[in-house]
């Protein structure tokens, strides 16, 4: 049986190869493992295997197992990577440590505000829509700097980078032109800021290309803990 200890092994060398194909350090490539939908003893598996980051996309899923898996994973680092509504930020700022999905200034206000006094500014990413299709979420490259500059203002949030999905997963060429503009996008950002380094793109299917690409943070769901239902 395949475990996923196994494919934990097995995803670490694939970003080793990759970033040795395109020529960058594998260091600089953290693995962000998406457990959503995902038991807790699937997260303590990894957990136990060295994995410390872990991605989820529901707010309540999400806050149940970092409640849960308080004292087995106590080093765990939780990463909100879904889409958020405003009347749910309060769960985000309070039990999370990343949310990648920030693409308004509402949604940063009110993380900022909620974020518990004493705790650690919340990491953040803004969600990038390189498309330009109205149906996808996050913000247009051209308001992008407009909210940067708004969310350094904010004391309790940290701007570390961008985060993108492609429009279209499965078109090898759409994807490819999609990653070379975050990647342009991405480093036109870390210019300006001196905190951004984190630019987080990369799935289960995409991840060699986003390496390529230069990203510093891959997401990868099912080729850790399975496909889901
Ligand atoms: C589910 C999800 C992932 C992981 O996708 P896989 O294809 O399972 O690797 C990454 N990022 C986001 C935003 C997701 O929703």
């Amino acid at each position: 049986m395949i475990t996923v200890t196994d494919n934990l092994a097995e995803i670490k060398q694939k970003i080793k190869t990759a970033a040795n194909k395109f020529c960058r350090d594998p260091q600089a490539i953290t693995l962000l493992a998406v457990s959503k939908t995902k038991p807790c003893t699937d997260i303590i598996t990894a957990y136990q295997a060295g994995q410390r980051q872990f991605g989820e996309n529901y707010v309540k899923e999400g806050v149940t197992k970092i409640n849960e898996l308080k004292s087995s994973c106590p080093e765990a680092i939780w990463h909100y990577i879904g889409p958020l509504q405003s009347n749910k930020t309060k769960d985000v700022a309070e039990h999370f440590d990343w949310m990648h999905t920030v693409d308004r200034l509402k949604i940063a206000k009110r993380l900022n505000k909620q974020r518990l006094q004493g705790a650690n500014p919340l990491q953040v990413c803004i969600q990038v829509n390189i498309s330009g299709e109205n149906s996808k979420s996050g913000i247009n490259v051209e308001q992008l700097n407009e909210l940067a500059l708004e969310i350094d203002q904010l004391p309790n949030l940290t701007l570390r980078g961008i985060m993108a999905i492609p429009s279209q997963p499965g078109n090898k060429k759409k994807l490819k032109q999609e990653y070379i503009e975050i990647k342009h996008v991405f480093e036109a950002l870390q210019q300006r800021h001196n905190a951004v380094d984190t630019l987080s793109i990369g799935m289960s299917q995409d991840l060699e290309l986003a390496i390529e690409s230069g990203s510093t943070m891959v997401r990868i769901g099912s080729a850790i803990f399975g496909s889901r239902n």
